[in-house]
């Protein structure tokens, strides 16, 4: 079953295929297929199993500053940059 993470950790549910999933408290969807798994990333959602296990939910959620990738890690998996925490208020951490 994939496992799916929101870019946006105040996105509390998601519509897919007529199915609604909503986020556990680890802020993973467990997706009950693959074709939904692949609709979620079209979205912009992470899909966990690439990333290892998710063990803290604190330690998910940088978007990119230089090119707006939702990353698991301060530095961007897409471009290289290094990210500061971005807080759900939006303002920069650190
Ligand atoms: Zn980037």
């Amino acid at each position: 079953m994939p496992k799916m993470i929101a870019p946006d950790k105040g996105v509390k549910q998601t519509d897919v295929g007529g199915y609604r999933y909503n986020v556990n408290r680890q802020g993973v969807y467990n997706v009950e297929n693959r074709n939904h798994a692949d609709a979620m990333k079209r979205e912009g959602f992470i899909e966990a199993s690439m990333m290892g296990a998710v063990t803290n939910a604190e330690n998910i959620g940088y978007t990119c500053l230089a090119c707006g990738f939702g990353s698991f890690f301060k530095k961007c998996g897409k471009c290289g940059n290094e990210n500061e925490r971005l807080e759900t208020d939006g303002t920069v951490n650190g």
